[in-house]
């Protein structure tokens, strides 16, 4: 049975389920979300229950040490453009014109690790970066400097797969759409309460769902 989203509620399968939209159901919960597709969607606070969201492992509410609390960042993609050649432009309108959205969510200590161990392919990219400058100073020759864009670009990806699975896909309409979260863990945090499409609404009230 899939786990409530406030630990005070109690599911009732003889409920009917409200099928609502989207919209509807994340306005009627701040911290509430919806499942579209393979995207979490939600305000600027998401708490998601205590499943881990890689495996859709049931982990312990209390005293988890597995629990993540993050604070996300979105600006449009096409900002980034401008990073390589105005970095202080960059970052001044990044600060301005983020959108931050908090979310709570859990990892079992087998998904945590597996989380984690991108810190160290991070070590790694960053001793390629600085070998690479190293390189070019110690043999005088440009050659080595081949490594400091793969070793940046490979920085950038294993620092944001470090910082966690669940990633802002996208922001619309003043809705984060997270992804990261595995097939697994959606079909169990999928809130029963909020938006179904009417033929799992129908299954609910069968009971077979639960
Ligand atoms: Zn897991």
């Amino acid at each position: 049975m899939s786990q409530p989203q406030n630990p005070g509620d109690s599911f009732n399968p003889f409920a009917s389920p409200k099928v609502e939209g989207p919209t509807a159901a994340i306005a009627a919960d701040p911290q509430g979300y919806v499942i579209e597709g393979d995207l979490i969607v939600g305000q600027n606070k998401i708490v998601l229950p205590h499943i881990c969201v890689k495996c859709g492992e049931q982990q312990p509410a209390d005293g988890e040490i597995k629990r993540r609390k993050k604070d996300l960042y979105y600006v449009h993609p096409l900002l980034y453009v401008l990073a390589p050649f105005q970095l202080l432009i960059f970052l001044i309108i990044y600060m301005i014109i983020r959108k931050k959205c908090q979310v709570e969510y859990s990892l079992c200590r087998e998904c945590l690790w597996k989380t984690q161990v991108n810190w160290i392919y991070f070590a790694v990219a960053l001793a390629v970066l600085f070998g690479s400058v190293f390189g070019m100073i110690q043999f005088d020759s440009p050659w080595p400097l081949l490594g400091f864009l793969p070793g940046l670009i490979a920085m950038i990806v294993f620092a944001g797969w470090a910082n966690g699975p669940i990633q802002i896909s996208k922001y619309k309409d003043r809705k984060f759409y997270l992804k990261g979260a595995k097939a697994e863990a959606l079909e169990i945090i999928a809130p029963e309460t909020a938006y179904q499409s009417p033929y799992t609404a129908i299954l609910a009230e069968d009971g077979r769902m639960g």
